[in-house]
């Protein structure tokens, strides 16, 4: 058995465009991710990064090719084991933070892990060294509203981790923030994942951010380039 997270052979993926045309997003592309792998996805707006994360991370299927995901074939599994892989194994960081409003810091992060089956003291423990982590631990009982862009999006951070994904894909996590900020909430990523050993791909216009990454990769004319 190969030591891959996530091997995708040969994917391919179009939408319907104006009448019988079709839109190529994706065509024929391989990539393998493993674990401790941090990788900078960069390309233009509409290049097709958004369709390819979420080929990733089972939200969406593709046309034709092979998605492999720690030893089991994607493609072939039924609807509720690409629920439960996506549940357990794999964090999603967007560019808004989707945190539920009525819902503190520490209670959108332990939210998750009960979903996932833990116990809310152990959930619980687990929240508050996460958001200590990020430097959020003082404001652990605040709610989205009461947070800064940075400060949210940090928690989304956390939440993205709590049930201890194997992979972390994140949509311009920063794209929303200002320089200062997203340097800050970057940190914040690098020091999770790093602690971790989880792998990432992350999505970014940002490229001093994707400087920072271990290998950079580049979509263009729905190919894979290495940066
Ligand atoms: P990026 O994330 O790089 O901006 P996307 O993956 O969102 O790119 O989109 C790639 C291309 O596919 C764009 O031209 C977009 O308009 C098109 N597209 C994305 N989703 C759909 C869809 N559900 N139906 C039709 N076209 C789509």
């Amino acid at each position: 058995m190969s030591d891959f997270i996530l091997s995708m052979s040969e994917i391919s993926k179009s939408y319907p465009s104006i009448g019988s045309e079709k839109l190529t997003v994706l065509s024929s592309i391989n990539l393998s991710i493993s674990a401790g792998d941090l990788i900078g996805l960069t390309a233009p707006s509409g290049a097709g990064k958004s369709t390819l994360l979420h080929i990733c991370g089972l939200l969406d299927t593709c046309d034709s090719g092979t998605i492999n995901f720690l030893g089991k074939d994607m493609q072939k599994a039924s609807d509720m084991t690409r629920t439960l892989m996506r549940r357990r194994e794999i964090g999603f960081v967007y560019q808004f933070h989707h945190l539920l409003p009525e819902f503190s810091a520490l209670e959108n992060v332990v939210l998750p892990q009960l979903i996932n089956g833990k116990k809310l003291e152990q959930a619980s423990e687990r929240a508050i060294e996460l958001l200590s982590l990020v430097d959020l631990e003082n404001r652990a009982s605040h709610r989205p509203a009461q947070l800064s862009g940075g400060e949210q999006q940090r928690v989304a951070l956390c939440r993205a981790v709590a049930n201890e994904p194997k992979i972390l894909l994140a949509d311009e996590p920063t794209g929303n923030l200002d320089e200062k900020t997203s340097d800050k909430v970057f940190e914040a990523l690098l020091l999770l994942v790093e602690l971790s050993g989880m792998a990432a791909l992350i999505a970014t216009h940002n490229e001093n951010l994707a400087q920072k990454m271990k290998r950079r990769i580049k979509l263009k004319n729905g190919k894979i380039f290495s940066d």
